[in-house]
């Protein structure tokens, strides 16, 4: 298995190519520091997101609430995660870091609040 592939971890965005032998071993090129490698690596085996969206919310001040994962969530849940997200109201007050979703899926991953919205 090969993937070209852009590093996100900083700005410099250098053009990745990571191999999956038969035997299981991972090469990466094109990287400039190993924290490339690591990305190319994790994005070919198990790839991740953090996730950030808005909830609509019961609040006479702002009808939608910004959320986020408070990690990178596996790629596969992404969507099952906003499916959750898009179909519940939040009920304020809500606090910046307040959990509204835990363990999603029993990835380990939280949903919580990114802003205090109080009424
Ligand atoms: S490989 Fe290193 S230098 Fe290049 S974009 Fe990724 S983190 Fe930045």
């Amino acid at each position: 298995m090969k993937k070209n592939l852009i590093c996100i971890v900083c700005p410099a965005g250098c053009q990745l190519c990571a191999e999956k032998s038969e035997n299981g071993e991972i090469t990466v090129s094109g990287n400039k520091c190993p924290r490339g490698a690591a990305y190319a690596a994790k994005e070919l085996t198990n790839p991740e997101r953090t996730v950030t969206a808005v909830m609509n919310s019961d609040s006479q001040e702002l009808p939608y609430i910004p959320v986020r994962t408070d990690k990178a969530l596996p790629k596969n849940l992404i969507n099952s995660l906003l499916t959750v997200i898009y179909t519940k109201e939040l009920k304020v007050p809500v606090k910046r870091g307040d959990l509204i979703v835990s363990d999603f899926a029993g990835s380990g991953v939280n949903l919580i609040a990114s802003r205090t919205v109080l009424k």
